[in-house]
Order: C-alpha cells, then sequence, then structure tokens
C-alpha cells in the first residue's frame, strides 16, 4: 500500500503556471495578445522591441486609451477583463481579447512591467508584476503603481520570459526561430491593420499606407500580382475582403495571411481548398499569396475553442468555403480573360 501515491491538491503558483503555459506557449502567442490588446484600446501607433527573439525582452508601447490607476491592481490577475461582463456577451464580442487571461498568463512566466497614461490623468503610472499580483521594485518597499512621465497610452514589458518554467524555455528551438514568428505575427498585424503605423527593427508601416502598400513594404513584387476579391456571400452574410495573387503569379510557398473578425486565425480548412483551386493553375510546386480578411457575425462564431484562439471554428463552414471557392475561380478566371499583352518598346 505504501507505494500508491497520495493525491493532493497542486499548489496555486503551480497551477497558474501550468494554465500560462497553455496560453503562452512561445513568445509570438505573448506578442499576439499583447498586439490585440493595443489593438482593442483604440491605437493608431504601435512600437515593439523584441531581444534574444523575445526571450529576454517583448515590449510594445501603443497610444491607446491606457489603463486607469485603479485598476493597475488588478489587471494581471486572471479572467479580469474590460471586455466581458457575462457569458451571453461571447456570442457578440466584437473585440480580440475577452477572457483576461493573456496579461495574467504572461506574469505567471515573465517579469512583467506596466507603464500607463489615461488622457484624463495628468501623470502615467508604473508597476511591476509577477504572479498576477503588483510587486515593489524592491524588497519592503511599497508595490503601489509608482507616478512618473509618461505619454497617454500604454507601454507593456515582458522580460526573461519561461525563466521558471526551464522546460518550456529548452523545448523552445532558437531565438532565430522565435524571432522570426515574431515578424510574421507583426507582419500579419501590420497588413491588415494598414491605417495603423506598426514599427519594430524590421516592420515599419505608416499611418497613410493601404493594405497594399503594406503588402508592398514587406512582401514586395507580389504585390503588383494581386487581384482584389470583395464580396458578401449570401451564406449568413459573410463579409469578404481580400487580395489574392494571379495565375500567372507563383511562389515558393503558401502565403495565407487569414482574418476572422480581425483576429489571425489558421484554418487548415480554408488553405487546403484555396490550395486546390490555384493547384489547378499554377505549375507544379507554385503557390499563391493569399490575404483574406472574413467578417463573421460573432453569433456564428466559436472564439473559445482553443486557449491560444488560433483555430477558430465557424457554423457553415463547408458551405462558406464552397462560396469562397466559387469566388476565388470566377476572380482568377475573369483576370485571365481580360489580361492584356504589353509589348515592351
Ligand atoms: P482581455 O484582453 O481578454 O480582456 P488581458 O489579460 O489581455 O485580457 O487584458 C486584461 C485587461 O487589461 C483588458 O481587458 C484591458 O482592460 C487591460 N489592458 C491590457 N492591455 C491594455 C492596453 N494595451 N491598453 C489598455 N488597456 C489594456
Ligand atoms: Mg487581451
Amino acid at each position: 500500500m505504501e507505494n500508491i501515491p497520495s493525491v493532493k491538491k497542486l499548489d496555486q503558483t503551480v497551477v497558474n503556471r501550468i494554465a500560462a503555459g497553455e496560453v503562452i506557449q512561445r513568445p509570438s502567442n505573448a506578442l499576439k495578445e499583447l498586439i490585440e490588446n493595443s489593438l482593442d484600446a483604440g491605437s493608431t501607433q504601435i512600437q515593439i522591441l523584441v531581444k534574444d527573439g523575445g526571450l529576454k525582452v517583448l515590449q510594445i508601447q501603443d497610444d491607446g486609451h491606457g489603463i486607469r490607476k485603479e485598476d493597475m491592481a488588478i489587471v494581471c490577475e486572471r479572467f479580469t477583463t474590460s471586455k466581458l461582463n457575462s457569458f451571453s456577451d461571447l456570442t457578440s464580442i466584437s473585440t480580440h481579447g475577452f477572457r483576461g487571461e493573456a496579461l495574467a498568463s504572461i506574469s505567471h512566466v515573465a517579469h512583467v512591467t506596466i507603464t500607463t497614461k489615461t488622457a484624463d490623468s495628468p501623470c502615467a503610472y508604473r508597476a511591476l508584476y509577477a504572479d498576477g499580483k503588483l510587486v515593489p521594485v524592491k524588497l519592503g518597499q511599497s508595490a503601489d503603481p509608482k507616478a512618473c512621465a509618461g505619454n497617454n497610452g500604454t507601454q507593456i514589458t515582458a522580460e526573461d520570459l519561461f525563466f521558471n518554467t526551464p522546460t518550456r524555455l529548452k523545448a523552445l528551438k532558437s531565438t532565430s526561430d522565435e524571432y522570426n514568428r515574431i515578424l510574421d505575427i507583426v507582419t500579419r498585424y501590420a497588413i491588415h491593420n494598414a491605417g495603423q503605423g506598426a514599427k519594430m527593427a524590421d516592420v515599419q508601416t505608416s499611418k497613410e499606407a493601404s493594405i497594399v502598400d503594406n503588402i508592398k513594404q514587406l512582401y514586395g513584387s507580389v504585390a503588383s500580382e494581386l487581384l482584389h476579391v470583395q464580396k458578401t456571400l449570401d451564406i449568413l452574410n459573410v463579409k469578404v475582403n481580400g487580395y489574392i495573387s494571379n495565375a500567372n503569379y507563383s511562389m515558393k510557398r503558401m502565403t495565407m495571411l487569414l482574418f476572422i473578425n480581425h483576429r489571425s486565425v489558421d484554418s487548415y480548412a480554408i488553405k487546403r481548398a484555396i490550395e486546390s483551386v490555384y493547384s489547378a493553375l499554377l505549375p507544379k510546386g507554385g503557390y499563391p499569396f493569399v490575404y483574406l480578411d472574413l467578417e463573421i457575425d460573432p453569433k456564428n462564431v466559436d472564439v473559445n475553442v482553443h486557449p491560444t484562439k488560433k483555430e477558430v471554428h465557424f457554423l457553415n463552414q463547408d458551405k462558406i468555403i464552397e462560396s469562397l471557392i466559387d469566388m476565388f475561380e470566377e476572380t482568377l478566371k475573369n483576370a485571365n480573360d481580360s489580361r492584356t499583352f504589353y509589348v515592351q518598346t
């Protein structure tokens, strides 16, 4: 009998750290959450600083509405949010975040500093967080937010990501791989949120730039090979807007920037369907560039399916994909029919 281990309740910090690991699996997940928070706060300019693939430093500065001083004590606690009040709100949610898990999770696996200023406050406030709670800068001092200088908006810094979960840290391949994932997510959001400036060492877009300008800036020549697709589908009134490469253009790997209700998501089903449309047109081994923005009534999308919220499910998925395919085929065919040949002189 003595070999049977007894069942014990896990320590709350351990529980929180495990839960945090599900939401924040790598630096790019953390950054996606931070970008979405900045967008939810109505920012028009976002600056990002990354060191060692985000493992050493991940910092984001926005010009959004800021956080009230009196809310600073609880923003990093689990399930604290300004965006969701009741379960039924989940069916009408229009912000990126909604369940108040991101900041909490990040604070369980990193050292977090928040500096924030609302427009009506004469000064900014800064506070440090660990495990969801305010912590003092030095032992023995007060943990309360300190008044400081700062612009309207919020700066959040996460340092030493996964310092307390060494197995997670070891599972990450390399800082350059993590950096590339960060670049990928910033690029996606910079393109989708054209009209809002993004700034990071390798990604710079201006507020005046259009989606196509940003595609040109970040992906290069494909920008002059794009066809615009725009339509409201009969099914569920899904609004489609996108830019897709024409049948004369191909790249070695498919680039698919998919947004559903302004969240960058993956949909294997949509990707495969689009791939099959192009495979009939492009040379073997050639793939398209696709930026696709779908707006689906929130009541028809299950946003709650995965902790990282990356894969979303929606009603009538098969029918919606069918109409998307029709739309792609028609657009590509029309473009081909009306092709004009230019003679170089
Ligand atoms: P959620 O986004 O699901 O509400 P988060 O943990 O990401 O949860 O954020 C918690 C809360 O902190 C948000 O609801 C918001 O009120 C506040 N917050 C976080 N980031 C920002 C930001 N950049 N600007 C203003 N408020 C923010
Ligand atoms: Mg959030």
